[in-house]
């Protein structure tokens, strides 16, 4: 790793705009953008200046950045303070990936602006953790929910857990882990307590993942399991992460609304594709990973019993390939963007900069997604689209856009 990939990366934890960056050390932004791709170099003085920045010595640059980052980082005494069984976390980049998080909170509840929004989103938290004592108690209160975060057939599952459940959402590296809870009151950082519950989501991870993570994170809240820390790549043992898995399952697939969209696409497809690809277009609509459905389309009995194999051995790769072949690529309409855009402003977690656009990746998270979901939305009754092409779409959009990001996206 080069030094210049250390900058970025340190920039990128901090979630700091090339532009801040480069006003700091005193060049212009294009300039900056190049430095960061290597050429030209930072000089001595550059790195004095970004040291005391990042809060790393000058030499540290050129060691390993994992071993700087991890002497720099205070969560190792944390995770003293937090009891073992709680805070099981051996990767080290994602325990600091997770101070960061809380920082971030903390920073913005000591915002005076944020205090009766604060207010708010703790009242929701404490009313709802551990408010439930079966997953189905769970679903159906969450269900009676849902109706303003829908967008087409899909859970808006960000809204709905910040909006009314109160939870705090941030997105980054967390190494292995696709989610981690921390309940509110956690103490994290010496003499400071979570003054929101976390839920901590890989920023890394597809998007359908992201989405199921944030749902299985709600579980563990509304079930009040404490600092739960999961990683459901391998199959689980735990009770807890069981529940919480069949929470989030029911949730954004829930029985009536994958009957609808299967049955839509069934009848819109059935010449056109075989049953695994028209499983993977229902998944695409309702945002839900292809293996996520398939297994729950078995377990409610609606696969053919002749289909069953087919669906459950179907590569998913393959079935993406055949589908996108057969469908003609759909004019992408930039008007829609720029009016989801517009919506994005308006919400708290877009951080817009007037002159640079949107600040941080998390932010172009919100923008694919938002993008995403309102494309999904103006044509709820039209034939569904291939995510991907999509998600393509828009990130080219923003690479224009804002070339702040070309190295980014
Ligand atoms: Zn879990």
């Amino acid at each position: 790793m080069k030094i210049a990939d250390r900058i970025k990366y340190y920039r990128n934890m901090l979630r700091l705009s090339q532009d801040f960056v480069a006003k700091l050390i005193g060049v212009s932004r294009p300039t900056y953008t190049k430095m960061e791709n290597g050429d030209p170099d930072f000089t001595v003085n550059h790195l004095r200046i970004l040291g005391n920045l990042f809060k790393v010595r000058v030499e540290d640059f050129f060691k390993p950045l994992t071993v700087a980052y991890q002497n720099a980082s205070p969560l190792q005494h944390a995770q003293f303070r937090i009891p073992q069984t709680d805070f099981r976390i051996p990767v080290k980049e994602a325990a600091a990936a997770l101070l960061l998080s809380t920082e971030e909170l903390l920073t913005w509840a000591s915002d005076k602006e944020n205090h009766s929004q604060l207010k708010d989103r703790q009242e929701r938290a404490t009313q709802t953790y551990a408010k439930f004592k079966t997953v189905d108690e769970a679903i159906r209160y969450t269900q009676g929910l849902i109706q303003k975060h829908l967008a087409g057939d899909a859970i808006d599952i960000v809204s709905l857990s910040m909006q009314e459940f109160g939870l705090w959402i941030s997105w980054n590296n967390f190494g292995p882990f696709s989610g981690i809870y921390l309940e509110a009151g956690t103490e994290v950082v010496e003499g400071k307590t979570l003054p929101l519950p976390i839920v901590a989501i890989n920023s890394g991870h597809p998007s359908e993942r992201q989405r199921f993570s944030v749902a299985h994170e709600l579980g563990h809240h509304l079930f009040g399991q404490r600092g739960k820390i999961g990683s459901p790549t391998k199959p689980i043992a735990d009770v807890d992460e069981k529940e919480a898995n069949k929470f989030a399952a029911g949730l954004l697939m829930e029985h009536s609304r994958v009957v609808k969209v299967l049955k839509e696409m069934q009848e819109f497809y059935s010449k056109t594709f075989d049953f695994p690809s028209i499983v993977l277009l229902t998944a695409s609509h309702l945002q839900v990973s292809y293996s996520a459905l398939s297994r729950k389309l078995v377990a409610l009995g609606m696969v053919p019993s002749d289909q069953i194999k087919p669906v459950l051995t179907a590569k998913v790769r393959e079935l993406e390939l055949g589908v996108s072949k057969r469908q003609r690529p759909q004019p992408f309409h930039m008007q829609l963007v720029k009016s989801s855009e517009e919506t994005l402003r308006k919400t708290a977690f877009f951080k817009y900069d007037e002159k640079n656009g949107p600040r941080g990746p998390e932010d172009i998270r919100f923008l694919q997604d938002y993008s995403y979901v309102e494309y999904l939305h103006s044509c709820k009754a039209k034939p569904p689209h291939d995510s991907s092409l999509i998600f393509r779409e828009v990130a080219l959009y923003v690479k224009d856009t804002y070339p702040i990001y070309v190295a980014e996206t």
